[in-house]
């Protein structure tokens, strides 16, 4: 079996999305996705990964994982390039899962449960305007989420006091004025609904420690990124000085920057993004490095609907994964996922379903290729064992004479 062509299909009305389609020599078309600069991820992947791929067996996806990270290395593997390897891999574990009958959690070793708790990001899309409400009235998005049967909600409600000085001032006043969203799902739900703050990188590691302290006295959820994972020796620091565990985060991409956080004890919670950190392979094994450290895994998301899919069989598969973040402005009736994918997630009392079926257990709607939005870019030629230099183009033989020696790959 080989893989015969590689696509990537961009819809303007959403231009942060890059979905791809390999497809094989067998009829199977896997799908995979990532986020953020397109046409980075589109060049990356027609420049310099398909022709890596095409004629290949598409079930040599441990192998091709390490030939495109082994690639991308040549100068750093994070960007464009770990988001090309993260979508293309989704793609290839569909593939994978098409062949067998079986869906991909199955293929990771079998499933732990068949359902994994889900928590609300408050972002909005069309009527859903869980953002502006939690601006505004967070008790209300409380009450509206547990009627949903949701009891668990994340937001980023430090950052407007973050953006006049970078994270550098925080007056006491304002740090009062920063609990007025705590307080009002307290005062409105109680203890019924868990909030998790995103501080989005925004604060130094002074202000984070003040803020996260003044939140303790609401037993948050977590405290995801009150700083950017930039010094590890900081969020060990932030992670003694306050009671909420310390979530980080899916700015790491790949298990080798999530080591480090491992093994300092700088990761209390676990937030692989999968289409960023290096897709359904890498994800797994910072699951599994997290099992090791006694560490809950929540996977990422507010982007699109097959990162959730992909992070649904992760979430099924790996014992502490604990958490999955969604946001029902997007899958809801009136989100757009269903206009993008068939079948859609199922959210049911407030925990996201195992996908069915084979594979990933969803694929792009035919409506996506007849929109006048779409573009389509394809890769069909492979460029040989040596393309690009991830070998060297020479081999070491015996020759004639009984000696080794070292001559050009014929
Ligand atoms: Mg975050």
């Amino acid at each position: 079996m080989k893989i015969t062509r590689i696509e990537t299909i961009h819809l303007d009305e959403f231009p942060a999305a890059t979905w791809v389609q390999i497809h094989t020599d067998g009829g199977q078309v896997g799908l995979g996705e990532t986020w953020f600069g397109p046409r980075a991820v589109s060049g990356a992947i027609h420049e310099i990964f398909s022709p890596m791929l095409i004629g290949k067996d598409p079930l040599a996806i441990e192998r091709h994982w390490r030939d495109m990270f082994d690639m991308a290395n040549a100068f750093g593997f994070a960007g464009a390039e770990a988001r090309a390897i993260s979508a293309i891999d989704i793609a290839l574990w569909d593939i994978a899962g098409q062949i067998s009958q079986q869906p991909i959690y199955n293929l990771l070793g079998g499933a732990c449960r068949d359902r994994i708790p889900t928590y609300n990001t408050n972002a909005s899309y069309g009527e859903v305007r869980d953002l502006e409400l939690s601006m505004e009235d967070a008790g209300t998005v409380a009450k509206s989420l547990l009627d949903d049967g949701i009891s668990i909600m994340k937001w980023a409600f430090t950052d407007p006091f973050a953006d006049p000085s970078r994270g550098m001032f925080l007056s006491d006043n304002d740090l009062d004025l920063m609990m007025e969203p705590m307080r009002q799902v307290r005062n409105a739900v109680g203890k019924d609904m868990a909030v998790a703050n995103d501080g989005h990188g925004r604060w130094n590691l002074q202000n984070a420690i003040r803020i996260g302290k003044a939140m303790d006295q609401f037993g948050m959820f977590w405290q995801e990124e009150l700083i950017q994972p930039t010094n590890v020796q900081n969020h060990v620091t932030l992670a003694h000085e306050i009671e909420a565990p310390v979530c980080v985060s899916e700015r790491l991409i790949s298990k080798f920057q999530f080591r480090e956080y491992l093994r300092e004890g700088a990761a209390e919670i676990v937030m692989p993004d999968l289409i960023w950190t290096g897709g359904i392979t890498e994800t797994k094994k910072i699951a599994t490095m997290a099992e090791a450290e006694d560490a809950p895994v929540a996977p990422h998301d507010t982007t699109g609907p097959v990162n959730v899919f992909a992070c649904a069989h992760i979430c099924m598969n790996a014992p502490n994964a604990w958490v999955m973040e969604t946001v029902r402005a997007f899958y809801g009736p009136t989100g757009w996922y269903n206009r993008i994918i068939e079948p859609n997630i199922i959210v049911e009392d407030g925990h996201l379903l195992a996908p069915e079926g084979p594979g990933l257990g969803t694929k792009l709607k035919s409506d996506v290729f007849d929109r006048s939005d779409m573009h389509m870019e394809s890769s069909d030629e492979p460029g040989g064992d040596h393309w690009g230099g991830f070998t060297s183009g020479y081999e070491v033989y015996t020759n004639d004479d009984g000696q080794r020696a070292i001559r050009k790959r014929s």
